[in-house]
């Protein structure tokens, strides 16, 4: 019997030595993962230094591919045949028949690539290329061997089952969600922080997230982008735990009594300090942001040095020496572009300085937060502990 089924490559994570079955068990359970929204069952095989994905009933080929191009960790994936070894003649057969089923009757060259990987298989792996290639040339004629570049690599692998495949597509890369660790990531309705967590998320990290919204300055429209800018994020990260903080009460008081040339950072540095508060409660060994030298008056080195200087967790910035346009073009590729820029107002527009400072010194904004103590204590307390959580699956 033949089965359907899509051969997955990975690269980078093959090479971990002794760590290599963390990286393919958190892969299988990434794919897993991924597999689930489509409503039927697969069967994940590790099979020496091989992982199949096989549908247990007939699958639409399309929907799995968006969905396996998707995990972190894929490099590559190859829809295959697999079916037992019931001689050459008839393997030859199901081939030719496998040939004309994908490429038809237009002109292609070709070239065999088998791999032996089961011994006592009677032919070896040059006399499988030979044969093959002659009985798919003498079955259609619109072939033609090419060794050296052909259109079309025909790959026949023999183990315990023979599987057969000729057809590549890219995966995203990067490494299964779940093999380093969990960040906090700050996460605004922006183009940014999206972009900043996905990539976080293709080194293999865990994201949890943070939005601080401002009711009833910011409108309920303007939380719902951020939680659907998760979902897209997390169709590729996995389910991602979302907290969202009331940051009212802490902004009005900032608002009040700081100098409103320096608001920004100082509401960015209590932000950073409520998010850090999460993530260690939540075992994140970091937070992310989406910031990116020079971008804003609020991202200048000294900027990112005042905001850093409140942390304890390193904060990661993927994004630091990104242009624009780059970071553009990676929310095109991940879909969240169009979401991010729907016009629903930001929590720090609308307490924007006209004049923001552009070079913070720390002592300084030290020193304008210093009269915020006493009576701001309460307020963050307040904000922690009214923090909504929901947990965001990517759809
Ligand atoms: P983004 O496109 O991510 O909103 P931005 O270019 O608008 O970024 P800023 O508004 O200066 O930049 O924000 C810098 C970073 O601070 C953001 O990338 C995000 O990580 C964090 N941040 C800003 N506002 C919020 C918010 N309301 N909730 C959570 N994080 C935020
Ligand atoms: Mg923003």
């Amino acid at each position: 019997m033949t089965t359907q089924a899509f051969l997955i490559k990975y690269g980078e994570i093959a090479i971990k030595g002794k760590n290599r079955y963390v990286f393919e068990d958190a892969l299988v359970s990434q794919l897993n993962h991924a597999l689930k929204p489509l409503g039927q069952k697969f069967d994940i095989i590790k099979q020496q230094g091989r992982i199949f994905v096989k549908p247990q009933e007939e699958c639409d080929e399309d929907e799995v591919k968006d969905a396996l191009s998707k995990v972190f960790g894929v490099v590559g994936f190859s829809p295959c045949y697999m079916t037992e070894d019931e001689g050459f003649d008839k393997l030859a057969e199901e081939i030719i028949d496998y040939m004309k089923r994908t490429y038809g009757d237009e002109p292609h060259t070709f070239k065999v690539d088998a791999r032996r990987a089961r011994k006592n298989y009677p032919l070896q792996s040059m006399e499988i290329n030979a044969n093959m290639g002659e009985k798919i040339l003498e079955a259609m004629p619109n072939m033609k061997v090419d060794v050296h570049n052909p259109e079309i690599m025909l790959h026949i692998e023999i183990r315990e089952q023979i599987s057969y495949y000729s057809v590549d597509y890219p995966g995203p890369g990067g490494m299964p969600v779940g093999t380093a660790g969990k960040a906090m990531l700050l996460l605004s309705g922006g183009i940014d922080s999206p972009v900043a967590g996905w990539m976080m998320a293709k080194r293999g990290v865990v994201l949890e997230a943070v939005y601080f919204h401002a009711p009833p300055y910011t409108s309920e429209r303007a939380k719902q982008k951020v939680i659907d800018l998760a979902k897209k994020v997390a169709k590729y990260a996995g389910p991602i735990k979302l907290h969202i903080v009331n940051f009212t009460d802490v902004q009005l008081k900032i608002y009040e009594d700081c100098p409103h040339e320096e608001l920004t950072i100082i509401m960015r540095r209590y932000m950073m300090r409520i998010a850090e508060y999460f993530a260690v409660e939540d075992g994140c060994l970091g937070l992310i942001t989406g910031e990116s030298v020079g971008q804003v008056a609020s991202q200048t080195m000294q900027s990112l040095n005042a905001t850093n200087a409140v942390c304890k967790l390193p904060v990661y910035r993927p994004l630091v020496a990104f242009d624009k346009q780059d970071i553009v073009e990676i929310s095109y590729k991940i879909d969240t572009y169009e979401t991010s820029i729907l016009p629903y107002e930001d929590c720090c527009t609308i307490f924007v300085a006209k004049h923001p400072v552009t070079k913070p010194k720390l002592e300084i904004i030290e020193k304008s937060e210093a009269k915020l103590e006493g009576s701001i204590e309460a307020l963050v307390k307040t904000a922690i502990e009214t923090r909504e959580v929901m947990i965001v699956k990517g759809e």
